[in-house]
C-alpha cells in the first residue's frame, strides 16, 4: 500500500490528523488490539471492554466510509502480543511507502514510536494531535518563564482564544471568570438525580464482553450490566441527555457524594471524550448554547466548560511538558504500599468502601470521590505515588495516562511538589461528612479525633499536617492550618499522631 495509517485505541475520531489525507484506494488503516496494552498494567475488565468495543465500532465506521482497515483482533489465531510486533508484521505484509500516525497519548508509546523509522526501515511521520484545544507548543509558550503554573490563568486565555462564554466586549459573561464558589453544595435529602442513559450491548460489544471475561476475568472489576456508550452516536446521546437533564444542577452538586448514587449530576462523558468519540470544542459549544438558551445556569455551564477547556487541556500540557521525570517525583517522600482495601473494598471506613465498590462495579467514580476519598486517604497515609498512579490508571475507564497522571500524582498526592496544585488537597473526616451521607452509615464518628470510634481521617490528617509542616512552611496557603497546629496542646498533637500510627499499623497488619 502507499501509506499505512495507525489508529490507536484513544484516537477514534474521523478527523484524526493521521487520517487527514487518507487515500481510500491506496492506503491501509492499521488498528491493533494488543494484549500487552491490556496487561502491562492489568486494567479493569470494564475498561478493556470499553476500549475494544469502541475500537471495533470505529473500525466498522471507517470501513463503511470506504477505507481499508487491517484490524488485528486480540483473539485472532495469528495475533501478536505487542503493538510493535503487529506493526512490524503489517509493514512486512503491506510494504507501505510510509507510515503515518498521530502522536499517541502516552509518553511510553511516543518514545517507542520515535524508534520505529529506524527499526522498520520505512519513513514514519508522527503528526500532532489536533483534537485538543491547545497544542503542546502553545502550552509550553504559555508556561515558559512562569514561576508557577496556575490553571485559572491558562483557562482565561483559553476562554478568550476560543471565544467561549464571553460578552460582546470580550469580558466573561456574568462578570466573573469562575463560579466555583457556587458549586460546593451537598445533595439535599430527597433530591433524586435522574438515571443516566444506558446503552444495551450490541453483537459487537457482546463478543468483546465474552472475550474479556475469558482472557481477563481475573482482573479487577465487573462486566455485568455493561451499558457504556461505545459509538459516536451513543456518546452524542449521552451528551444530549446530560445537557437536558443533568447540566442544570451539575454545578451546584458537582462536589456532593451520596451513597448508592454513583452518577449524580455528572456528565459521564470523560471516557467517550478521551477515546475521541466526542470533540471537546463541540461539547463546550453545546454547553454554552444551553446557557444562552436559558436551559442551564451559568455556574453549571461555566464549571462544566472549565473542566474541558481549562483543566483537561492544562493537565495535558503539564504531562507532555514534564514527562518522563514528572512520574518519578515523590516530593513528600511517600513510600507505603497501597492498602489492600483499594482492591477488595473491605474496610470499615464507609466512604472508602463505597467509592472502591462503585469503582469496581462501574470503572467510574466522580472527581470528588477520586480526589477527596481515595486520593485524600492515600495522601494522608503516605502511600507511594507510583502504586496510587497504577491503581488509578487501571481502574477507571476514562484513565488515559496524560489525563490520569497529573490528576493523581499532582492534584491528589502533591507528589510533584506543587507544580499543578497550590497546596495538598488534604482533608479530615469533616469534609467528607459535610459533602456526603457516608458518615451516618459508618462505624466511625467524624466528630471524634482519637479512640476506637474516631474517624481515621482525622488523626491521619493532623499527622500529615505535622509531618509535612517543615517542608510546607513556605506555602502561604498552609499558613492558617500550620497556625492551628501551633495553637494545639502538644499533648493532643502527640495523642493524634499516636492514633495515626495505630491506624496505619492496623491497615497493614495482615499484609
Ligand atoms: Fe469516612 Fe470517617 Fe465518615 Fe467513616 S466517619 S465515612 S471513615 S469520613
Amino acid at each position: 500500500c502507499r501509506t499505512l495509517r495507525l489508529v490507536f485505541g484513544d484516537q477514534l475520531s474521523p478527523d484524526l490528523s493521521a487520517l487527514a489525507d487518507v487515500d481510500a484506494a491506496g492506503d491501509v488503516v492499521l488498528m491493533v488490539e494488543a494484549v500487552e496494552e491490556c496487561t502491562h498494567v492489568p486494567h479493569h475488565q470494564r475498561k478493556i471492554a470499553f476500549f475494544l468495543s469502541a475500537m471495533r465500532h470505529f473500525a466498522a465506521e471507517l470501513e463503511a466510509g470506504g477505507l481499508r482497515v487491517d484490524y488485528r483482533r486480540l483473539d485472532a489465531p495469528d495475533a501478536l502480543p505487542s503493538f510493535g510486533e503487529s506493526l512490524a508484521d503489517a509493514v512486512a505484509r503491506h510494504r507501505p511507502e510510509r507510515v503515518v500516525l498521530t502522536e499517541p497519548g502516552e509518553w511510553r508509546v511516543l518514545a517507542a514510536a520515535k524508534t520505529w523509522q529506524d527499526r522498520l526501515g520505512v519513513p514514519v511521520e508522527i503528526r500532532p494531535d489536533t483534537r485538543f484545544l491547545c497544542s503542546i507548543a502553545e502550552f509550553q509558550r504559555w508556561a515558559g518563564g512562569r514561576k508557577q503554573l496556575r490553571m485559572e490563568y491558562f483557562y482565561r486565555e483559553m476562554r478568550r482564544r476560543h471565544r467561549i462564554l464571553l460578552d460582546g466586549a470580550g469580558e466573561p459573561v456574568g462578570g466573573q471568570w469562575n463560579y466555583d464558589a457556587d458549586n460546593r453544595e451537598p445533595l439535599p435529602k430527597g433530591l433524586i438525580p435522574p438515571d443516566p442513559p444506558t446503552f444495551a450491548p450490541d453483537a459487537v460489544t457482546r463478543d468483546v464482553l465474552a472475550l474479556v471475561a475469558e482472557r481477563f476475568g481475573g482482573h479487577f472489576g465487573r462486566l455485568d450490566g455493561f451499558a457504556m456508550a461505545v459509538t459516536r452516536a451513543d456518546a452524542e446521546a449521552l451528551l444530549d441527555h446530560f445537557l437536558e437533564h443533568r447540566l442544570p444542577l451539575f454545578g451546584r452538586y458537582q462536589d456532593a457524594m451520596k451513597q448508592g448514587e454513583p452518577f449524580l449530576y455528572h456528565s459521564l462523558i470523560s471516557a467517550a471524550l478521551n477515546v475521541g468519540l466526542l470533540d471537546p470544542l463541540a461539547v463546550c459549544r453545546r454547553a454554552e448554547e444551553a446557557y444562552l438558551a436559558g436551559a442551564a445556569p451559568l455556574n453549571s455551564v461555566e464549571g462544566f466548560i472549565r473542566q474541558i477547556l481549562g483543566w483537561r487541556e492544562y493537565v495535558r500540557g503539564v504531562y507532555w511538558t514534564f514527562m518522563p521525570g514528572y512520574a518519578a517525583r515523590n516530593a513528600l517522600g511517600a513510600h507505603r504500599p497501597l492498602p489492600r482495601f483499594y482492591w477488595t473494598g473491605e474496610t470499615d471506613m464507609n466512604c472508602l468502601r463505597q467509592v472502591v465498590t462503585e469503582t469496581r462495579d462501574h470503572a467510574h467514580a466522580h472527581h470528588i470521590q477520586r480526589l477527596m476519598v481515595t486520593g485524600n486517604f492515600a495522601l494522608l497515609a503516605g502511600v507511594d505515588p507510583a502504586a496510587v498512579n497504577a491503581w488509578y490508571l487501571m481502574v477507571y475507564a476514562d484513565a488515559v495516562e496524560w489525563a490520569q497522571l497529573p490528576n493523581t500524582h499532582g492534584m491528589a498526592l502533591f507528589a510533584d511538589g506543587g507544580l499543578l496544585g497550590s497546596k495538598p488537597y488534604a482533608a479530615s473526616g469533616k469534609y467528607i461528612e459535610r459533602m456526603s451521607d457516608y458518615c451516618g452509615r459508618c462505624r466511625f464518628t467524624p466528630k471524634r479525633q482519637v479512640g476506637p470510634d474516631a474517624c481515621p481521617f482525622n488523626a491521619l490528617y493532623w499527622d500529615f499536617i505535622a509531618r509535612t509542616r517543615a517542608q510546607l512552611a513556605g506555602n502561604a496557603r498552609m499558613t492558617m492550618i500550620h497556625r492551628s497546629l501551633e495553637r494545639m496542646d502538644p499533648a493532643k498533637v502527640a495523642d493524634l499522631r499516636r492514633h495515626a500510627e495505630a491506624v496505619l499499623a492496623g491497615l497493614y497488619a495482615d499484609a
